[in-house]
């Protein structure tokens, strides 16, 4: 079977990135919520054989409760000439997410404290939630609202907030060994692409792309409404936790920024080394923060009764573009690029929890003589042949049992793959042995 490291050097990123564009435009109209069709239907048309788990409002979950399944199939107002002026066939974020059912005629002064808009950005949509207080509403550009005259206005809100259940989905594939690696996203965003739909796309091209390749780690890829999914998935599934060696939460993950990581609450976690080595050579430049207990699920998975190691990977984080929780964040917004860009470092940091270890050089006094053994030269261009002595000798030295191979290659100052293939060269010629 191939290793990741070979499909890393076949990659076609701009096919990649068209592909997983492609799926973002079928998905984007659809108006999703933390419950209901909408993420069931996204989770359904994900490539991949997702097991997509329903589970019953009402069900405790940690300090939190299961709650209504929210469904919507239209909402409009109406001006007195009977035309609409705000409807949801439109844009789904028109709809106050998890309005509560309403049919009434209001003047424009009792209608107004139900509307939401953005003066400073007068022509984009903003995104508006309700999900634990109940209320009705609608998002519409600021010009439109501007434009209201007085008047009466016929609202419809044909949604259905009732007992039903919270979907989320999961995906596992096994490796050699039990240990595993979370890849969290949540889907619970409506037509937004890079806040929901960048990672939702990414972590499922990522799970097509890893079932063709050799693994020693298992993948566990968990598709979740935003934070009462993974309270849900961490509450159904503890006993799964303790296998979690490495995690990395998705989100925000197509934009024209550069890459942010946020390191798991742990700080030196594996996961949180490996990223940092990977973004290290990575010629864009990058941005490296501690963990703070907000943002996306990771603070459930960081939470102190887990305190899993998962780092959270964005191009540039939540709330840092004004186009965030807007109809900017749009088609036009995540570039298919950007989306290739950030799958294949992700490719890159699993290629390096795949291939570290912690060896022990078996000539540990002097160094061992290489060219007897045919090590000068032996593998690797050319172009190549020096940075590999000299991996060669970083790993000899340090492998005393006391350095992983991660750890060698950041003090070599070298990219991970030098480091792996000259341990395996040395492995080969018998001056290695794993520990
Ligand atoms: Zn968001």
């Amino acid at each position: 079977m191939t290793h990741l490291s070979d499909l890393l050097d076949t990659l076609d990123l701009p096919q990649l990135g068209a592909h997983m564009h492609a799926q973002m435009v079928d998905l984007y109209p659809i108006c999703r919520s933390i419950t209901g069709e909408g993420i069931r239907e996204t989770l359904r048309r994900l490539p991949i054989p997702l097991e997509l788990h329903e589970v019953p409002t009402g069900t405790p979950v940690l300090d939190w409760t299961v709650p209504k399944e929210w469904n919507i199939r239209d909402a409009y107002v109406k001006n007195a000439r009977g035309e609409k002026v705000i409807d949801f066939q439109a844009h789904s974020l028109h709809i106050l997410n998890y309005s509560i059912p309403f049919r009434g005629t209001l003047t424009l002064d009792e209608l107004k404290p139900h509307l939401f808009s953005l003066p400073d950005y007068p022509d984009w949509i903003p995104y508006r939630t309700s999900y634990y207080a109940p209320n009705w509403g609608f998002c519409l550009r600021h010009r439109d609202l501007l434009a209201l005259e007085p008047g009466d206005y016929e609202v419809v809100i044909d949604s259905t907030l009732e007992d039903g259940h919270l979907t989320y989905g999961e995906y596992f594939l096994p490796g050699e060994t039990s240990d595993e690696v979370l890849i969290s996203v949540h889907s619970c965003h409506p037509s937004l692409c890079n806040d929901n739909l960048s990672g939702v796309l990414i972590a499922a091209t990522l799970a097509q792309m890893l079932i063709q390749v050799a693994r020693r780690l298992s993948y566990r890829f968990v598709f979740v409404p935003g934070t009462i999914g993974s309270i849900t998935w961490l509450a159904q599934n503890e006993d799964k936790t303790k296998n979690i060696r490495h995690g990395l939460v998705l989100a925000t993950a197509g934009d024209a920024g550069v890459l942010h990581y946020k390191r798991s609450r742990r700080g030196d976690a594996e996961v949180d080394r490996a990223v940092a080595h990977v973004l290290r050579h990575v010629p864009a430049g990058f941005e490296i923060r501690e963990f703070f207990p907000y943002g996306y699920d990771e603070r459930q998975y960081c939470s102190p009764g887990f305190n899993l190691p998962v780092g959270s990977l964005s191009r540039t984080p939540f709330g840092e573009f004004p186009e965030y929780h807007t109809s900017a964040d749009n088609l036009e917004f995540v570039r298919p690029d950007f989306l290739a860009d950030t799958l294949e470092k992700v490719l890159r940091v699993f290629a390096v929890l795949e291939g570290n270890g912690t060896y022990l050089n078996q000539s540990p006094k002097g160094e061992p003589q290489l060219g007897r053994r045919g090590l000068y030269g032996a593998f690797g261009g050319k172009k190549d042949a020096k940075t590999n002595e000299m991996a060669m000798l970083w790993v000899l030295n340090y492998s005393d049992g006391n350095f992983s191979l991660l750890e060698i290659a950041e003090k070599a100052n070298l990219e991970f793959k030098y480091i792996r293939n000259a341990a395996d060269a040395l492995l080969a010629a018998g001056l290695l042995e794993k520990i």
